[in-house]
């Protein structure tokens, strides 16, 4: 029996490598191969192993608690989609969603793999939204998306199979909305912060909002970014490329030679949509008054998967990997350097025992292989906190800690770990 929070790294299946693959050529993907986190099954398709689920989960849990805290209602929706709902809003069509994996049932019936799922989730209230009574609703989901989408070159950051958290939102009137939107907003810079990305993320004005004219990116600084926002850095306001004109610059009260240009990657957006999707889906509620009426719908989505990937990016150092604390997939690192005497190896077992009993997220180094080698992987993985055990700090009756983020190195003594 293993409990989550630990792991011998002699029983973990995978190992880390000194290269990428030669066709890998970005350097998020690249880290977190050799690391072990991910495999790659071919262009912008990843399988997520033991490390890189967890850190995977943990980012996915951040945003849940965040879903959960403004009302959000959890639910999964199915990958396998019914075209003739897509076609009620005209988004069946290659030339208007450019993206779809179509396929077809044995008898020719054509069927979509979901690229985003406002138009299913909208036909399902259908059966639940009758009156004024049944607002709001807030449904959000983890789920596998499909987009086929043209360049893949950005390892877990843009692929062509990815998870995405999507919440929806059903309100009866514009001020609900409203309510609710300025709420996802705050608990989007909420998770960005918790992911340790916080410093490097900008909440930026972009195109196509309902009742305003904005819609909202959360946007990264990266050079691995494939867009780029403009920023005033005094005001800590950026707007995207479609809505740089005189017009909005005048609106935000912005001077276009305060903005400086950085490359970015959007990881997380919300959106109103009005009442696109319930005006050609038919999904009408009954008001006070005994009108019918439209629902107002919102949008809001991250990828768990791209998160990830934008942390390995500009989080790591030459060594590999840095994790902050809240998304590691283990909080200690523990490496025994082996003696002859075997002795060490008795003292890092109790360490074991002990740091795991109280609950500790411990990864064990108890492998039979040189330190030098001990070491590089444990940088390559990049758990936050390493803690050393060998005949020297045994002796002292002590443990060399090193910090990943900083490098300080210290030595504590053995009673107080
Ligand atoms: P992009 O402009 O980068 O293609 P998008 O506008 O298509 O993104 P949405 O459809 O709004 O993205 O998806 C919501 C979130 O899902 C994005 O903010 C991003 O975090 C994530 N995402 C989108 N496409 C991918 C992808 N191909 N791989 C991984 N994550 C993705
Ligand atoms: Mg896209």
């Amino acid at each position: 029996m293993r409990y989550d929070n630990e792991m011998k790294q002699s029983q973990l299946f995978t190992k880390t490598r000194k290269d990428a693959p030669k066709d890998e050529v970005s350097k998020n993907a690249q880290l977190l191969i050799r690391a072990g986190f991910i495999h790659k099954e071919m262009a912008g398709v990843y399988s997520f192993l033991p490390l890189g689920l967890r850190v995977l989960k943990k980012i996915e849990n951040i945003i849940r608690e965040e879903m959960n805290k403004i009302g959000g209602q959890e639910l999964s929706l199915t990958a396998l989609q019914d075209k003739q709902v897509w076609e009620k809003t005209g988004r069946w069509d290659d030339a208007v969603l450019d993206v779809w994996f179509k396929i077809k049932l044995k008898n020719e019936t054509e069927l979509g793999l979901g690229t985003t799922h406002e138009e299913q989730l909208t036909n399902l209230m259908k059966d639940y939204i009758r009156s004024y009574r049944d607002f709001p609703i807030y449904a959000y989901q983890f789920q596998t998306k499909f987009r086929n989408e043209i360049r893949a070159k950005s390892g877990i950051m843009r692929c062509r199979e990815f998870l995405m958290k999507d919440l929806y939102s059903f309100s009866r009137d514009e001020k609900e909305h409203a309510d609710f939107y300025e709420k996802t907003k705050q608990a989007y810079i909420n998770i960005f912060n918790k992911v340790g990305l916080g410093d490097t993320t900008y909440l930026t004005f972009a195109s196509g909002g309902s009742f305003s004219p904005f819609s909202h990116e959360f946007q990264t600084l990266t050079e691995a970014g494939e867009d780029s926002i403009f920023i005033d850095e005094k005001k800590g306001i950026a707007i995207n490329r479609e809505v740089l004109t005189d017009d909005v610059l005048e609106e935000l009260q912005i001077k276009r030679e305060d903005l400086v240009e950085r490359k970015t990657v959007e990881v997380g957006n919300i959106f109103s949509l009005g009442t696109r999707f319930s005006d050609a889906l038919e999904l009408h509620y009954i008001d006070e008054k005994g009108e019918k009426k439209p629902v107002i719908m919102g949008s809001y989505g991250i990828g768990p998967g791209r998160v990830m990937g934008t942390i390995a990016e500009t989080l790591s150092d030459v060594n590999g990997l840095v994790w902050p604390t809240t998304v590691a997939p283990f909080g200690i690192h523990l490496i025994s350097i082996e003696d002859k005497s075997g002795k060490v190896k008795a003292e890092a077992d109790k360490m074991y025992e002990r740091l795991t009993a109280k609950g500790m997220e411990v990864l064990y180094d108890d492998r039979d292989v040189r330190a030098g080698e001990k070491f590089a992987d444990s940088d390559l993985i990049g758990i936050p906190l390493r803690i050393v055990m060998s005949e020297k700090t045994l002796e002292k009756g002590e443990v060399e800690t090193k910090d990943r983020m900083t490098g300080k190195i210290e030595m504590i003594k053995n009673e107080r770990i």
